[in-house]
């Protein structure tokens, strides 16, 4: 197994992240995508990678949520840190018309500037939307050329997710969607092809309702298995292609 999307180098894990990979190892978690979110956090995605090369695959992003607190520099330390990685992909970015006062145009603008880095170094690229389905269709059908990009946790409608299949388009799957007010989401995955479907937990967010693991009260990554053999219930298939699609996704060209 493979977890698309988490973010171990969030503080709630801190110190704990060599406990957290041996219970991941344990049940058959053979690597994970952490994702940051901004400058405060790249230093620790890099070090986690340097320091579980074989387990922790690097991204590195400005979330939507951490833009009116970045610096004048963001992007350039965002490109340093990517050149330094090679293997390390982009985000998690993105456009989120959810949050308290949006700012949608400064959203727009970090989104293309990281979407083109991506196609400059060819990295693939994570990306984060909430409610903003139609600007982040317009910023895609705009851009002169796409990476691989994945949508995480995608809780879109079937209508955008018709119109990002047909540019691309990976999405993710998050145990936060087996609970029971979830269906109309675990709808649009049924119809989805298997081949673009990839499993995160997005830990220490989005927690299972029934979860096999916990850390006080946070969302344990180890739950990865448990979304995995869920969601291959759900759309019968193996969990094993889960696997062979992150693999796809993350190839750096
Ligand atoms: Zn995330």
């Amino acid at each position: 197994m493979i977890d698309a999307h988490n973010h171990l180098q969030d503080p709630r894990f801190s110190g704990r992240q060599g406990e957290l990979i041996q219970t991941m190892k344990s049940v058959g978690i053979t690597a994970c995508i952490v994702n940051g979110t901004s400058e405060e956090d790249w230093p620790e995605v890099a070090r986690l990678a340097t320091e579980f090369p074989d387990f922790v695959r690097p991204s590195f992003g400005l979330h939507p949520w951490k833009i009116a607190r970045a610096s004048g520099d963001w992007f350039e330390k965002l490109r340093s840190h990517l050149l330094t990685h090679p293997q390390a992909s982009i985000g998690e970015c993105g456009l989120d018309r959810w949050m308290e006062n949006p700012q949608v145009e400064a959203q727009q603008k970090a989104f293309r500037q990281q979407l083109t880095l991506a196609l400059e170094l060819q990295r693939p690229l994570t990306i984060h939307c909430l409610k903003a389905w139609g600007v982040l269709l317009e910023e895609l059908k705009n851009a002169p050329a796409l990476p691989r990009f994945l949508l995480h946790s995608f809780s879109g409608s079937w209508e955008s997710a018709q119109e990002l299949l047909k540019l691309g388009a990976y999405f993710s799957f998050s145990g936060h969607f087996l609970h029971p007010r979830k269906e109309k989401v675990r709808a649009v995955f049924k119809k989805l092809p298997p081949e673009r479907i990839l499993i995160e937990t997005d830990a220490p967010d989005m927690p299972l309702p029934h979860p096999r693991f916990f850390l006080d009260q946070l969302n344990h990554p180890a739950n990865l298995c448990q979304i995995a053999e869920e969601l291959a219930q759900l759309i019968g298939q193996e969990p094993a292609l889960f696997v062979k699609n992150t693999e796809r996704f993350r190839l750096i060209s």
